[in-house]
C-alpha cells in the first residue's frame, strides 16, 4: 500500500509552495487508495511557535486534505532519535564535535582545497577520529561520511519524475554518501537534526513514497545512507519543482503575501489555488 506524508515545520505559515507539496503527496495516496499522514517537524524549539500548529491544520483542511492517523509531533519522539544516534555511535560512524562556526570558518580559510557541497563549504573534518566526548559539555555529533560510505557499500535510490507512481519511469540514482560531508546529525542544543529525525520517522510511519521539494534532493543521498546504516527500508522519492513568486524567487516564510491564510482572507477558494499553482508551474 502507498503511504505518503507531509511534514511541515510550525515555524511559519504555510504558503503556496507547501500547498503544492501537500497536494501532490495527498493525491498520490488518494489515487492509489493508500494512506496520507501528517507530521510536525518541531524539533527546533528555538524557531517553533505554538500558534502555527493549529493554523497549519486549518489551512490543510481548507485545501480539502484529509489524513489517516493522528498527527505526529517530532518533539514527542526525541527518545527515538536518541536511540538511532546510539546505534550510529555503536557503528562508530559519528563523532563528537565542539567546533564553533567561527573556528570552522577559520579552518576553511586556511585550506587550499576546502571540501565543497551543493550549498557551499563543508565541514573540514577537524574533529574526525575522536570517538568520545572531551568532557561534560554536550557535543554536536557529526557523521563520518567516508566511514559511512565504506560500511554501506554502494547504494542507490529510486526517483519518480512525476508525482505518479509509475514504475516504468523510475530513475535509479547512485548515492553519493559524502555529498553533504560530515554533517551534524545531532545538534548540541536539541540532540537531533532534521536529517536524523526525518529518516527515523519516515521508517516508523512506514512511508513508501516521499514527495518533497527539489531543494531536498542532496539530502536524499544522506537519508538513504542513514536508512542503510540503521537497517530501515527504503522509499521511492519524487522531488518536485519549487514554486517561485513573480520575481522568480523561491517562496520562503517571509513571503507573507502568498501565505495560504492571506490568500484565503482575500477570498480565494481552494480551487482558485489549484489554478494559481498550475499556472505558476507552467511558467
Ligand atoms: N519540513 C520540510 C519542509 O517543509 C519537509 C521535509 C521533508 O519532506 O523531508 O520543506
Ligand atoms: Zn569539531
Amino acid at each position: 500500500m502507498i503511504v505518503t506524508r507531509f511534514a511541515p515545520s510550525p515555524t511559519g505559515k504555510l504558503h503556496l509552495g507547501h500547498a503544492y507539496s501537500a497536494l501532490l503527496a495527498h493525491s498520490l495516496a488518494r489515487e492509489a487508495g493508500g494512506r496520507f499522514l501528517l507530521r510536525f517537524e518541531d524539533i527546533d524549539h528555538t524557531r517553533v511557535r505554538p500558534d502555527y500548529y493549529q493554523g497549519i491544520l486549518e489551512d490543510l483542511s481548507w485545501l480539502g486534505l484529509t489524513w489517516d492517523a493522528e498527527v505526529w509531533k517530532q518533539s514527542d519522539r526525541l527518545d527515538h532519535y536518541q536511540d538511532a544516534l546510539d546505534q550510529l555511535k555503536k557503528l562508530d560512524v559519528v563523532y563528537p564535535c565542539y567546533c564553533t562556526r567561527r573556528e570552522i570558518e577559520e579552518e576553511l580559510s586556511q585550506l587550499t582545497h576546502a571540501p565543497h557541497g551543493p550549498e557551499g563549504a563543508l565541514y573540514p573534518g577537524t574533529c574526525r577520529g575522536r570517538s568520545t566526548p572531551l568532557d561534560d559539555r554536550e557535543p554536536a555529533w557529526r557523521l563520518d561520511s567516508a566511514r559511512a560510505a565504506q560500511l554501506t557499500g554502494p547504494l542507490s535510490f529510486y526517483q519518480n519524475p512525476s508525482s505518479q507512481d509509475d514504475s516504468s519511469k523510475k530513475e535509479k540514482i547512485s548515492v553519493k554518501a559524502e555529498l553533504l560531508g560530515d554533517i551534524i546529525l545531532a545538534r548540541k542544543d536539541i540532540g537531533t537534526s532534521y536529517h536524523l529525525a526525518v529518516v527515523v520517522d519516515d521508517a516508523a510511519q512506514k512511508i513508501t513514497h516521499i514527495t518533497r521539494g527539489a531543494d531536498l534532493l542532496p539530502s536524499t543521498h544522506l537519508h538513504r545512507t542513514l536508512q542503510s546504516l540503521l537497517n530501515f527500508p527504503q522509499a521511492t522519492y519524487h522531488h518536485h519543482q519549487l514554486i517561485c513568486n513573480d520575481q522568480g524567487q523561491r517562496l520562503a516564510k517571509r513571503h507573507d503575501s502568498l501565505a495560504l491564510s492571506t490568500l484565503r482572507e482575500r477570498g480565494k477558494s481552494p480551487r482558485d489555488l489549484r489554478e494559481i499553482l498550475t499556472h505558476m508551474i507552467k511558467k
